[in-house]
């Protein structure tokens, strides 16, 4: 993922005034109250318990493969384990593939996991995730060059929605759900390598997807991308581009994680804007969409001081924090 955002505080801290105002529109959005942040109180329903251990292990089992990068064979090996995973719950599976081109002119086989729970269902949520790791640790002081392992910055949104996954498979929501596994999300150009910055470069997987998307008219109500949901304290915000496009998704999921009891980690606090998958999945497919994304108020770059490093291994995840973004997830699901 990526990372307008740094490009963002830079703003913020040297030319605020200026900033602020050549975007008056998108500030508007980001701070006005929006009438759907009143929650109107729902009769309790009975919502099924997330296993954060099965959710650790889910992240575990993904690390175990090594780095997933595309175009080796751990990253096909490490596909061919979320397909059979997502079978094993009885949830049917479309993989879509592709060939991308990435900022380098190389060629990278993709695929996009896509797992349906009631097909049938015309009301629709869609989850996604995406599963590939970064090919570098571009953010190390160390072996630069070397992919990582990615427990969190992938390896982690896909273990808490394969948990989600078990569950809703063996307690039908109302509402049918969607979940995606984007593929070569990290396979973005580092910055400052080349000359040429190329723009776009983050988030393949879901850009091809957005613009191909693997049902004809396919309209779920909305989406909740998880990207980075597993640090030991990780601190939710409520990003711009999720609050640009979809802020009443945003107050629905923290309204719902507030409410069982976890507004440590999804803090009410408006912060920069983020390429991530849900931008292409907002911009080009025109679903509403949010990202759950750790913002690390104690870091520079506002990310974990784990990411695109080589520390971003089982040690970076925390069963707690994965419990606190699935429970919310189904708090979500089954209230819909
Ligand atoms: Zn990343």
């Amino acid at each position: 993922m990526r990372k307008k955002f740094k490009i963002v505080v830079l703003f913020i801290s040297v030319f605020s005034i200026a900033f602020w105002s050549c975007d008056t529109n998108k500030t508007k959005e980001s701070t006005e109250k929006n009438p759907e942040d009143v929650v109107v109180e729902k009769p309790n329903v009975a919502v099924p318990t997330f296993n954060q251990d099965s959710a650790f292990l889910y992240v575990e089992e993904q690390v175990a493969f090594g780095p997933r990068v595309p175009n080796t064979a751990k990253h096909d090996q490490c596909a061919a384990y979320l397909i059979n995973k997502l079978k094993s719950f009885g949830l049917s599976v479309i993989v879509q593939e592709a060939k991308v081109k990435a900022f380098d002119n190389s060629t990278l086989n993709i695929k996009n996991i896509i797992a349906e729970l009631n097909p049938e269902a015309t009301e629709r949520i869609l989850l996604t995730a995406h599963w590939d790791t970064r090919p570098w640790a571009d953010q190390d002081i160390k072996e630069k060059n070397k992919p990582i392992l990615g427990a969190n910055d992938g390896g982690s949104g896909v273990g808490v929605l394969l948990e989600v996954a078990r569950i809703i498979s063996q307690n039908n929501p109302r509402v049918g759900v969607d979940i995606i596994l984007f593929d070569a999300e990290d396979y973005g150009q580092p910055d400052g390598t080349m000359i040429e910055q190329k723009s776009d470069t983050y988030c393949l997987g879901s850009q091809y997807w957005s613009k191909n998307l693997h049902k004809v008219n396919y309209r779920p109500i909305y989406g909740i991308l998880l990207d980075m949901v597993g640090a030991k304290g990780a601190t939710f915000t409520k990003e711009g581009n999720s609050v640009y496009y979809a802020p009443g998704i945003v107050s629905k999921v923290w309204a719902a994680a507030n409410k069982i009891g976890y507004s440590n980690h999804f803090v009410n606090l408006n912060t920069g804007w983020i390429t991530d998958d849900h931008l292409y999945i907002n911009s080009l497919a025109g679903i509403p969409t949010i990202d759950i994304l750790h913002h690390d108020l104690a870091t520079q770059s506002n990310f974990g001081s784990y990411w695109h490093t080589h520390n971003d291994n089982m040690e970076a995840v925390d069963r707690n924090t994965l419990k606190a973004v699935g429970q919310t997830l189904l708090e979500v699901i089954y209230n819909e």
